[in-house]
């Protein structure tokens, strides 16, 4: 296994280093930001370890530029103990855990353990709802068998969708998914995504269900009557 560790702490660096070292994983540290973004986007890291407080550019800023390029690897951020709302705004731009500093060496492999454990679980998988089927390696969505074109906000919200198909998605979620698209995503912009997407999926065979005040459900619609197929956008 193959780690990226972004942290810029020298004393902090060895000691995990040598904590994955000792696991057989092996190590590349970098210790800014700026070059972090580029950095994690190469295909070769199995699991990144980003700390949110690094020269030039935040932690916070390598993440969502990972995630906005299509970066699916799993990330733990190391947070200090005053960073509670940056805790929460990681784990909605797409932090898959965080560890919040001081903490054990055992914990962070444990959590990294579990980390890749579930990675692998995903590898290849595909999301399916009626005659839709979302990809998640290529991100691509396609109805059957042709290629849906969505922007990347419309797909993440699909894929939140078709997760947990048939069961309520709250408002939250979608709120935490977009944002980290747009920093002030709001309430109401969620009813106008959900919107958009709904309009596009009666042409596809899915319907979006509101559950007033709570959130919303992805259901497959009843087949369409013959010759109904094709119409709308
Ligand atoms: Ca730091």
């Amino acid at each position: 296994m193959r780690i990226l560790l972004v942290e810029d702490d020298g004393a902090l660096c060895l000691g995990i280093s040598r904590a994955l070292e000792r696991e057989g994983w092996r190590v590349d540290v970098l210790a800014d930001g700026q070059q972090a973004m580029a950095e994690g986007l190469e295909a070769q890291y199995d699991l990144a370890v980003l700390d949110l407080g690094l020269p030039r550019r935040d932690g916070m800023e390598v993440l969502r530029h990972w995630r906005n390029r299509g970066a699916r690897l799993p990330v733990l951020l190391l947070t200090a103990r005053d960073e509670l709302s940056d805790r929460v705004q990681g784990l909605n731009a797409g932090a898959d855990d965080y560890l919040t500093k001081p903490f054990d060496l055992a914990e962070l492999v444990a959590r990294l353990r579990a980390l890749k454990r579930r990675a692998d679980g995903r590898i290849d998988e595909v999301l399916r709802i009626g005659e839709l089927t979302l990809d998640l390696a290529t991100r691509e969505l396609t109805h059957r068998g042709e290629r849906v074109r969505m922007s990347p906000r419309e797909i993440a919200l699909t894929q939140l969708l078709m997760q947990r198909a048939g069961r309520l998605v709250p408002k939250e979620s979608i709120i935490g998914t977009l944002s980290s698209w747009e920093a002030d995503f709001s309430e109401n912009s969620v009813e106008v995504y959900v919107h958009r997407l709904r309009k596009r999926f009666a042409a596809l065979g899915v319907t979006i269900k509101t559950v007033r005040g709570f959130g919303y459900v992805l259901e497959a619609a009843p087949a369409p009557a013959a010759g109904a197929a094709g119409a709308g956008d």
